[in-house]
């Protein structure tokens, strides 16, 4: 049937949609086409987790290359650079970090801001290949979802549970369907959902092959970028407006108050001849750049600072729990703006 005209744009553009919502990992992942990502819902979610082959020699969980593995732990750091991305912290594959060690610094210095030592770090990540039982014909999909909301309940589960648990992601009848039940919590107007409890049922069949076939490298998917390149973007290089900006005062979030133009070259754009040919010029941009990133720190954490106070008292977990004793106890711990305060009284 021949759509009229005006329609058939409308139709291309639905299309291209769809496919960028189904493909490609955006800053994070490197995915081939057509990946389906797993999203559960309030409620029970039925699951089954689907190993893959390690395919790398220096595995987190020190599996050996060709065994199977069912999940890959990673950090992330969110908000990054002028376009408040999300990147993979290189630490996870045992490489420096920009981000990290920029933090690092920061909580040397003289008055570390804790808003900003929160803000920059890295966010405990997991990705798992999942089928979702109750949606057989979406196949393989990915998963990732916060150590703190659903795989420390799991591990939890696995340790405390019965024995052949175990064995919940071997793909044959031995393995077992997970029964998750999500809730969604609210902190601080972040909702996000939780896993209020795991059951584990015997599944009916094993894991059909092609499904297994299906599985994504975990490893090879994350997207990492190189020392340099995520620095630039980190400190927003080249970054020609900053001088004249950072000696205005604001009151308003970092956020708000950035150029939203792109600043720095597309990833695809700089080639390994780039980041050889970094000269005097770009050094100086660069340290041009961190002091930039240093100032708008200082106002970040003031309009956080501000923020805070109007949310809760000083030495008070926003969570429910007890200030400076229940850290990293509390799934709110994970996004918490009061962690480093916390952990810091904690192991003071
Ligand atoms: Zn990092």
């Amino acid at each position: 049937m021949a759509l009229n005209k005006k329609y058939e744009s409308m139709r291309q553009g639905i299309r291209t949609q769809s496919t960028a919502k189904k493909t490609g990992g955006g800053t994070k992942f490197n995915l081939p086409e057509g990946v389906n990502f797993f999203t559960p819902k309030v409620g029970t979610n039925k699951i089954r987790i689907v190993p893959y082959d390690v395919t790398i020699s220096k595995h987190p969980n020190k599996i050996a290359i060709g065994n199977a593995w069912h999940d890959r732990q990673f950090a992330i750091h969110y908000n990054v650079g002028a376009e408040d991305k999300s990147y993979i912290c290189p630490k996870t594959v045992g490489q420096r970090c920009p981000i990290c060690e920029y933090r690092l610094k920061l909580a040397k210095s003289q008055n570390p801001d804790e808003a900003v030592l929160k803000a920059l770090k890295p966010k405990d990540r997991v990705l798992y290949n999942v089928i979702n039982m109750d949606d057989l014909d979406a196949g393989l999909m990915l998963w990732e979802i916060s150590f703190h909301n659903f795989t420390k309940k799991l591990n939890e589960e696995i340790s405390e549970g019965d024995d052949d648990y175990d064995y919940f992601a071997i793909p044959d009848e031995s393995g077992k369907v997970l029964v998750v039940r999500f809730a969604e919590k609210t902190l601080l107007k972040n909702t996000f959902l939780e896993a209020s409890r795991i059951d584990f049922k015997n599944p009916e069949e094993a894991i059909a092959d092609d499904i297994l076939e299906a599985a994504l490298d975990l490893d090879a998917i994350l997207k990492v970028l190189p020392y340099n390149e995520l620095e630039a973007i980190f400190l927003e290089i080249p970054s020609e407006e900053t001088a004249e900006n950072t000696q205005q005062p604001e009151a308003e979030p970092q956020k708000e108050e950035r150029k939203r133009t792109p600043r720095t070259p597309k990833k695809e754009e700089q080639s390994s001849e780039d980041t050889s040919a970094v000269d005097e010029e770009a050094k100086k941009a660069a340290e041009e750049a961190a002091e930039k990133a240093r100032k708008d720190a200082i106002r970040l954490a003031k309009a956080k600072k501000a923020e805070e106070a109007t949310n809760t008292n000083e030495n008070e977990c926003p969570a429910g729990g007890v200030f400076g004793k229940d850290t990293d106890n509390l799934p709110a711990c994970d996004t918490c703006k009061k962690w480093d305060a916390c952990i810091t009284q904690k192991e003071g």
